[in-house]
C-alpha cells in the first residue's frame, strides 16, 4: 500500500478544507439553536456553492454526476467534512442517502432510478433506510416481523420500525420486509422501495436521544406501516436478496462513517490542546503542564494515527481485491475505531471540565450524536464475533462452536 497522497488529492482535499471552514463550520451554532429543519434555506446556499466548486457527490461515480473517487480517496474527504455534524449532508454524501444512492445505482431499474435516484443525486429528496424494528434485535437483521404480501400487483406492507434515521422530511424509504417467509433465513427478506405519501405510512415521533429529539434529517424516527400498499414494480433487486443487498450497503458505508469518525476525532483532539494551552489552573500554570493531561494528549494523537491507517488500508483493500477480501478488516476497523471515537471526544470533554458538557462547543452534541457508533451498523460485541470466528477457524474450532 502506497501511504503518500497524491498532488492532486491533496489539491482537492485542501478545496474541501477550505469549504468546511469558511462556510460550514461558521453555521453550527446557528443550526444548533434553530434546529434542521429552520436552517434548510441557509444549508441549501451552502449546497449550492458545494455544487458550484464542484464538491458535489464525492462518493459517487462520474458516469452520476459524482467526483469517481476510490475509496481511500473518498476516505480522506469523509475525514474532512466529518469534522462538523452537517458536513457530508452539506456536500450531499450523508448517511443513509448515500448508501441508498449506492442501492438504487447498483440494483435500481430504469424506472426507478429515474423517480428515485436522480432527484436524490440532485439533492432535491432525501431519503431513509428502514430495516431496524423495536420488537426484534436489529443485531440480527434476518430475523424481522415487516411482511410485504402479494396482492395483485402490489406489495401490502404492514409493520414497525424504529431508528429510521432521517425519515422525518423524507420522500421515501427503502424497507426491508419478509417477502419470503418459507425460504432460508438468509433469503426471506426483500428491499421495497415506499413513497412515505403512501396512505399506511405513519410517522410516529422522532425518538428522543439523551434528551434531544432532533428534527427533519437531524432524527431517529419510529414509524408504521400499515396496509401500506405500492406496486410489485417498488421492488429494488431481486425478491428475497434483501438481506445480501444490505450486506454490501454496509461495507462502503463503514469506511465512510470510520473516516468520519476520525474527522470527529481530530476535531476533538484540536479543542482539548487549545483548551489545554490557554485553561490555566493558577497564573502561568496552563493545564497542559500536567501529566495526566499530557497522557491523554499524546495517548489520543498515537490512537488517531493508528485508526486512520487502520480504516485507510481496509479502504486500500476493498478497492484491490473487493468487499468479500475485506471483511476481516472491515469488521476490526468498526468496533476499533468507534472505541477510539468515544474515548477521545471524553476526553476532550474532560479536559474542558463543566464547559465540556454544554452545548457552547460541539463536543457534547458529538458524544450524543456518536454514542450509537458502537450500535449501529453492527454492535461492537458482533464485529468481535466475526472477526474472532474467522481467526479461530484457522486454529479447527468451527463456526458452529
Ligand atoms: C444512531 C443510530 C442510527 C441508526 N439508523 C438506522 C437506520 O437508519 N435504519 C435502520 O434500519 N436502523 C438504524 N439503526 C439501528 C441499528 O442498526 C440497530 O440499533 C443495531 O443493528 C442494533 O440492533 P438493536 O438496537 O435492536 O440491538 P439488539 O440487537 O437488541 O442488541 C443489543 C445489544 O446486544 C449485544 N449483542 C447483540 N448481538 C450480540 C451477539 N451476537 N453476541 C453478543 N452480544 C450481542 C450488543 O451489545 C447490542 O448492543 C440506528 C441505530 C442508531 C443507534
Amino acid at each position: 500500500m502506497d501511504f503518500s497522497t497524491a498532488p492532486e488529492t491533496a489539491e482537492l482535499l485542501a478545496r474541501f478544507r477550505e469549504m468546511m471552514q469558511n462556510e460550514v463550520l461558521p453555521l453550527e451554532k446557528d443550526v444548533a439553536a434553530a434546529g434542521f429543519r429552520a436552517s434548510l434555506p441557509t444549508l441549501q446556499t451552502v449546497r449550492r456553492k458545494v455544487h458550484e466548486a464542484g464538491l458535489w457527490l464525492p462518493q459517487i461515480s462520474k458516469e452520476y454526476g459524482g467526483l469517481g473517487l476510490s475509496l481511500v480517496e473518498h476516505g480522506m474527504v469523509s475525514e474532512v467534512l466529518g469534522q462538523s455534524t452537517l458536513g457530508h449532508y452539506c456536500f450531499n454524501c450523508q448517511a443513509p442517502d448515500a448508501g441508498n444512492m449506492e442501492i438504487l445505482i447498483e440494483h435500481g431499474t430504469d424506472e426507478q432510478k429515474k423517480q428515485w435516484l436522480e432527484p436524490l443525486l440532485a439533492g432535491e429528496i432525501r431519503s431513509c433506510f428502514s430495516m431496524t424494528e423495536p420488537d426484534r434485535p436489529g443485531s440480527n437483521p434476518t430475523w424481522m416481523d415487516t411482511t410485504a404480501t402479494k396482492d395483485g400487483d402490489d406489495y401490502v406492507i404492514n409493520g414497525r420500525k424504529w431508528f429510521t434515521s432521517s425519515a422525518a422530511g423524507a420522500r421515501f424509504a427503502i424497507v426491508m420486509a419478509v417477502t419470503n417467509p418459507e425460504a432460508d433465513r438468509h433469503s426471506q427478506a426483500s428491499q421495497i422501495i415506499v413513497p412515505l405519501d403512501t396512505p399506511g405510512f405513519r410517522h410516529v415521533r422522532n425518538v428522543s436521544i439523551m434528551g434531544h429529539a432532533g428534527d427533519d434529517y437531524d432524527s431517529h424516527a419510529e414509524v408504521v406501516y400499515e396496509d401500506c400498499r405500492v406496486p410489485q414494480a417498488n421492488l429494488l433487486g431481486p425478491e428475497g436478496a434483501g438481506f445480501l443487498i444490505a450486506q454490501q450497503r454496509l461495507g462502503p458505508g463503514r469506511i465512510h462513517h470510520c473516516m468520519r469518525w476520525i474527522g470527529i476525532c481530530e476535531r476533538s483532539f484540536d479543542l482539548m490542546c487549545r483548551r489545554a494551552a490557554e485553561r490555566e489552573l493558577a497564573p502561568d500554570k496552563p493545564l497542559g503542564t500536567r501529566q495526566i493531561v499530557q497522557a491523554w494528549i499524546a495517548e489520543s494523537r498515537a490512537e488517531i494515527n493508528a485508526a486512520r491507517l487502520m480504516v485507510l488500508q481496509a479502504a486500500w483493500k476493498i478497492d484491490h481485491e473487493g468487499l468479500y477480501e475485506a471483511r476481516e478488516e472491515i469488521s476490526c476497523i468498526k468496533f476499533f475505531v468507534a472505541d477510539i471515537l468515544l474515548r477521545v471526544i471524553d476526553r476532550a470533554i474532560q479536559v474542558h471540565g463543566a464547559l465540556g458538557i454544554t452545548d457552547d462547543t460541539p463536543l457534547a452534541t458529538f458524544l450524543r450524536h456518536e454514542r450509537g457508533a458502537r450500535i449501529y451498523d453492527g454492535p461492537d460485541e458482533v464485529h468481535k464475533m466475526v472477526v474472532a470466528k474467522r481467526i479461530l477457524r484457522k486454529y479447527g474450532i468451527g463456526a458452529g462452536s
